[in-house]
């Protein structure tokens, strides 16, 4: 059987380089979408585009603490220098991670409010959400 490859108008190459960016995408359901032969057929149209492959976009780095990490204001792309800033210092705007969130809502409406919950489940509630907030400032 003839397996050769399919060949690809510029707009199509260019949708499948599209369909390569949306992370929503795997790699199978583009190959299957628009009946590219395999993953080497598809990289050979991604280099053509100079399109990077998914992790080179994330690279996975071993964080050590959480002052080795450098972050970047979402809006703006400035260098968030202080480690545990809420906000970027040059345009204002929230920069803390979900799990700051996470973390800064528990201690506001759990841990705060503990005495308004009878104490048969204070304990318990108390040790849960400490040991959640335990577990998201460590990752
Ligand atoms: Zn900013």
């Amino acid at each position: 059987m003839n397996m050769e490859k399919k060949v690809y108008t510029h707009e199509e190459e260019m949708a499948i380089c599209e369909a390569y960016r949306d992370k929503n995408n795997t790699v199978l359901d583009i190959i299957d979408k628009f009946g590219l032969s395999d993953h080497k057929h598809l990289r050979n149209i991604l280099d053509k585009y100079d399109v990077p492959p998914r992790n080179a976009y994330a690279p996975r780095k071993k964080r050590t603490s959480l002052q080795t990490v450098q972050r970047k204001c979402p809006k703006c792309g400035k260098v968030i220098e202080q480690s545990g800033a809420r906000f970027c210092w040059y345009c204002g705007a929230d920069v803390r991670s979900k799990k700051m969130v996470a973390v800064e809502g528990l201690e506001r409406c759990v841990i705060k409010n503990l005495e308004l919950v009878t104490p048969a489940v204070r304990d318990e509630m108390a040790e849960a959400v400490r040991l959640a907030i335990r577990i998201l400032k460590e990752e």
